[in-house]
């Protein structure tokens, strides 16, 4: 298989993250992708779902954790102005 930029160069590696076929010059050892930045146009199916959804939950997480926070401070500040009233 040919290298995907240098068609007629041998492909010595594939990128991890996309699958496609590089030769030496296009192949970043240090990440085992594509040196000039991987697109992710590849068929390899290396997509990562997960990380959205864990951000999304998250967020929910600490929107309702500060949800809650308000609540108990606005109850507190009703017990302590009920007290001294
Ligand atoms: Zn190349
Ligand atoms: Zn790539």
């Amino acid at each position: 298989m040919d290298c995907k930029r240098h068609p007629g160069v041998a492909a010595a590696h594939a990128c991890r993250q996309c699958g496609t076929p590089l030769c030496e010059g296009c192949f970043d050892p240090a990440t085992g992708a594509c040196r000039d930045g991987c697109k992710r146009t590849g068929t390899a199916g290396g997509m990562i779902p997960g990380r959205n959804v864990w951000v999304k939950t998250l967020v929910s997480i600490l929107a309702i954790i500060g949800a809650i926070t308000v609540l108990l401070l606005a109850l507190c500040a009703g017990i302590l102005f009920t007290n001294l009233g």
